[in-house]
């Protein structure tokens, strides 16, 4: 069946879906393709740390009706080393900017509920996604839907909002892309648990056995993690030995960690990606598709969110004839991605312990967390890139 839209978008994450619904409020029609069900993508753990401007883009979206309700306001978090718990005040450092803990899961669930109630076409569940005559003023999306119809949509431009495992980003013929790549030598053990944070705030915990860290999803939801190999085999990893070398890890006399049931539990790998441009043609890559960083900066889905709320106006003015913001794209939002790759990187090498690395490693380590929890200059640092760069607006 061949139809026409004026932008395919491939991926029904956070960047494929928030794009949809900002190019919905400029008048301009998509059709989004996502592999998953939506029930998959509506329990996909995940990210759970919004920064202002991601807050502040989703509330004039429109978005922001149960966030602002549901969501945790944090004005900073702890940093935990050597014996200690020092807190590191946001508001303090940054002129009152905080962050916002609200699951990846209710971002998806808020995005894909406006847009089936705005009568958006969301297309899950297909398979054999192509993309092709990216570098025609008419490129062309194909894919098979759930009933095992073919589809063939020509657009005016296709956004690759499919997430680093995509079709998209591999589809730009070889030599266009110039890539940056690292991967850590260890992954998180995430936990989703019903319990009550044992916590107000987050806290990541440098220890001599590896990282910990203490997340939140609601008053009755915790979410925590542990450094593991990346080639751990999660069957080795009973609940009781996760709870048990959670307290060793966030272990302080006088605190307890509350345990309670496991509800999720999966093991996940520490990369830095940065591709460039994020642009070939007529195809737009934005989120994870793009670039990836370790979520010890939570830094992803604010990323994924901040590329489409420069894409949506840039692919607005290409569609009426103005090929500046198009062309500017891929450079603009570079500079934020690097900001974070670099943050992200900094946290996850202060944090976590490299396997078979020497006291020396150790040393480095608990010098620059004392330096951050006693130096006002270096902890703003940390508060200005954590709580984040300013978000274009969704009206910019
Ligand atoms: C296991 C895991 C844990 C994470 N934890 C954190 C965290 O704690 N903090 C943090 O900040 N970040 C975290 N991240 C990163 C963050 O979740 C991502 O940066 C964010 O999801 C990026 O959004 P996106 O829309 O770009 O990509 P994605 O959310 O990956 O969405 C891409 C979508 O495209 C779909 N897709 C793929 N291929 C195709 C195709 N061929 N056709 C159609 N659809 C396709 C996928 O099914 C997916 O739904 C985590 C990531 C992972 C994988």
């Amino acid at each position: 069946m061949r139809t026409r839209t004026q932008v395919g978008i491939v991926g029904g994450g956070p960047a494929g879906l928030l794009l949809s619904h900002l190019l919905a409020l400029r008048g301009i029609d998509s059709v989004l393709i996502e592999v998953r069900s939506r029930e998959y993508c509506e329990a996909r753990q995940r990210a759970g740390v919004l920064e202002d401007g991601s807050v502040a883009l989703l509330r004039d979206a429109g978005l922001a009706d149960r966030l602002d309700r549901q969501g945790l306001i944090h004005g900073g978090i702890y940093l935990q080393f050597d014996g200690q718990r020092r807190h590191i005040d946001f508001r303090d450092l940054t002129g009152g900017r905080t962050v916002t803990v609200y699951a990846q899961t209710e971002v998806v669930k808020d995005l894909i509920a406006r847009r089936l109630a705005d009568g958006g076409a969301l297309k899950f569940s297909v398979t054999d996604t192509s993309v092709a005559d990216l570098d025609t003023d008419r490129p062309v999306l194909r894919y098979t839907d759930e009933a095992g119809t073919r589809h063939e949509v020509t657009c005016d431009a296709i956004a690759g909002c499919d997430g680093f495992h995509g079709v998209c980003r591999p589809s730009i013929p070889p030599g266009v892309l110039a890539t940056w790549e690292r991967d850590y030598p260890y992954a998180w053990l995430g936990i989703l648990a019903d319990v009550p944070p044992s916590t107000d705030e987050l806290i990541y915990a440098h220890h001599q056995n590896g990282f910990a860290l203490h997340s939140l999803r609601s008053p009755t939801v915790s979410r925590l993690y542990l450094q593991v190999r990346p080639d751990e085999d999660i069957a080795e990893w009973p609940d009781e030995r996760i709870w048990a070398e959670l307290a060793v890890r966030f272990g302080l006399p006088g605190w307890t960690l509350q345990t309670g049931a496991v509800t999720d539990k999966a093991v996940t790998p520490m990369r830095s990606f940065v591709s460039a441009p994020m642009r070939f043609g007529r195809l737009f890559l934005a989120g994870d598709a793009a670039h990836i960083v370790p979520p010890t900066g939570a830094k992803g889905l604010n990323l994924a969110l901040a590329d489409v709320a420069v894409l949506a106006p840039a692919l607005d003015a290409l569609l009426h004839g103005d090929q500046t913001p198009a062309a500017d794209y891929s450079a603009t939002c570079l500079q934020r991605v690097w900001r974070s790759t670099h943050f992200s990187w900094w946290m996850t090498t202060m944090l976590h312990r490299t396997p078979g690395a020497d006291e020396m490693e150790m040393q480095l380590q608990l010098s620059q967390l004392r330096y951050v929890a006693s130096s006002r200059a270096a902890a703003t640092s940390l508060a200005e890139n954590y709580t984040g760069l300013p978000v274009p607006r969704a009206d910019g």
